[in-house]
């Protein structure tokens, strides 16, 4: 393919509004070629004793430290200057680390030698086999580190990992493979392409294994496509996340806890607050403390390290958020607090926007909105709070706050949610390297969990190797084979 024939994409930026960056879009050829390469390349990676690939692993570790700084800044450019953005080279320092510390462990632990206990003449053990060849697509919110939440375990793993980044939010892939370079024998087994949907789509052609994090159509798309190709696919997608605030609660807790979880990163999070059900007997103090925290919090739009909200970073989601809170207004809500996307300096803002008159017709309690919205509604009772944070299609995570830990916890166990945190929100970091959990409903599908370390398990096919040390059965005389335990 010539150059003039390479299709190309262009990338705005969140904070100037002006296309400051373009995109080769990789064709399948150009994806078949790069998967090839890493399948050659993926034996030898796989055959290395796991402490050798941990080695490798460590070299890369210090080749990120050197780098932390400069990945970061471009994680920072994509996202328009996202809080977390700042530390995300921090943050894959400490994925890989992690991993360095538990990959044995969790693989040792999954592992079995010894004799079978249905048959004890026969000597079991576990050998791992790595999937030859993940693909990794990726999201534009969090777009760094949610793709090395897979990508980096599956490279333990012994696998060879094809990632793609959003093509919103492409500019960190390249302080990142800076450092993969320094490191060749990671550098055989890792790489990236360049693309949008289609060049998506080549890369599940051409993988064993698909991660994807991204929106529920698009993961239906990728679940169809990996079924067409009996392969298996781990889809992590969108959600629409509650907070019940019962009677009880502690209002100052619950206002900073609800405000930070529905706006932090501009509530560009999939585990963003976007319903917030509170005890009518207090709806109308949480409302007006609320709106006081809301108030005070600024937009980063002078300086991208001062203030708390940037921009939205995909200039379309604004138009989603202020047709949904449209929508509401028109059905009979009212906006307290925000409520507009203002254009500043090219970037587009909002500020927290408190809105109550809220029900479950409106899209803006249905759908999500990933925007600073934080819709309020009053319940009766706990029995009616948890019936509506449970009437939803999504179940990623969901928030309680109330007067006693015991309180939250009774009602927690009763959300439909992978995750459920309680007396605060945004929890999810604490069950990294700690616990697995799963989504319920659309907002995730695949098998074993991505957190916690058996995450590493996702990576591998598990191959049973049964040694028989006594006599094979004979034909004749088998019925041992069928004889009822403690017969
Ligand atoms: P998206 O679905 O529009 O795109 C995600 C990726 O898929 C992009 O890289 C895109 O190029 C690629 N893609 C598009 N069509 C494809 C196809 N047919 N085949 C293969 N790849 C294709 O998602 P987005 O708007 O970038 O991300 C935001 C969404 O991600 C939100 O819904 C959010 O909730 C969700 N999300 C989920 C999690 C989670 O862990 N559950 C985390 C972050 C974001």
């Amino acid at each position: 393919m010539t150059e003039a024939e390479q299709r190309s994409v262009a990338v705005r930026n969140p904070r100037t509004g002006a296309v400051d960056f373009h995109l080769p879009v990789a064709s399948h050829a150009q994806v078949a070629e790069k998967a090839a390469r890493l399948r050659k390349n993926q034996p030898a990676w796989a055959a290395l004793p796991l402490q050798q690939r941990i080695g490798v692993m460590q070299r890369w570790l210090g080749e990120v430290a050197k780098r932390a700084n400069d990945i970061s800044a471009a994680d920072a450019v994509d996202t328009g200057g996202c809080h977390t953005s700042y530390v995300q080279g921090f943050i894959t320092m400490g994925n890989i680390g992690g991993w360095i510390e538990d990959a044995e462990a969790a693989l040792e632990k999954a592992a079995y030698h010894g004799p079978s206990r249905a048959m004890p003449s026969v000597e079991v053990r576990t050998q791992f086999v790595p999937y030859p060849l993940v693909s990794v697509i990726g999201p534009w919110n969090a777009p760094m580190m949610l793709v090395l939440l897979d990508a980096i375990p599956a490279l333990f793993a012994g696998c060879a990992v094809l990632i793609k980044p959003s093509e919103v939010t492409p500019r960190w892939v390249a302080p990142l493979f800076e450092t993969v370079a320094q490191v060749p024998e990671l550098a055989a087994v890792f790489e990236f392409v360049h693309g949008d949907g289609t060049t998506g789509k080549a890369m599940i052609e051409e993988a064993d294994l698909v991660c994807f994090t991204g929106s529920v159509p698009t993961g239906r798309k990728i679940a169809v496509q990996c079924a067409e190709r009996l392969i298996p696919c781990y889809l992590e997608l969108g959600g629409k996340d509650p907070v019940i605030v019962t009677e009880t609660a502690d209002l100052e807790r619950a206002t900073t806890a609800v405000l930070r979880g529905a706006v932090h990163a501009n509530g560009m999070v999939c585990f963003s607050v976007e319903r917030i059900y509170v005890a009518e007997a207090i709806h109308d103090a949480f409302v007006k403390l609320l709106a006081e925290k809301a108030e005070k919090v600024r937009l980063n739009c002078d300086d991208p390290r001062a203030g708390h909200l940037h921009p939205f970073t995909f200039a379309p989601q604004a138009k989603i958020v202020a047709q949904q809170l449209a929508e509401a207004v028109d059905k009979g809500a009212s906006v307290l607090t925000g409520g507009r996307v203002e254009e500043i300096g090219g970037g587009l803002y909002m500020r927290p926007t408190i809105v109550t008159g809220v029900d479950h017709t409106m899209a803006l309690m249905r759908d999500e909105t990933f925007g600073p919205i934080l819709p309020v509604m009053p319940f009766a009772s706990v029995e009616e709070a948890i019936a509506l944070a449970n009437d939803t299609e999504f179940g990623l995570t969901a928030n309680v706050i109330a007067g006693s830990e015991e309180e939250a916890l009774a009602i927690g166990e009763r959300l439909n949610a992978g995750s459920v945190f309680m007396q605060d929100t945004f929890l999810t970091f604490a069950k990294n390297r700690t616990v697995g959990s799963n989504s319920f409903g659309v907002s995730g599908v695949g098998g074993g969990a991505r957190t916690g370390p058996e995450a590493i398990l996702r990576y591998v096919r598990r191959k049973a190797l049964l040694t028989q040390h006594g006599e094979p059965a004979d034909i004749q005389n088998d019925h041992h084979l069928g004889k009822p335990a403690g017969a």
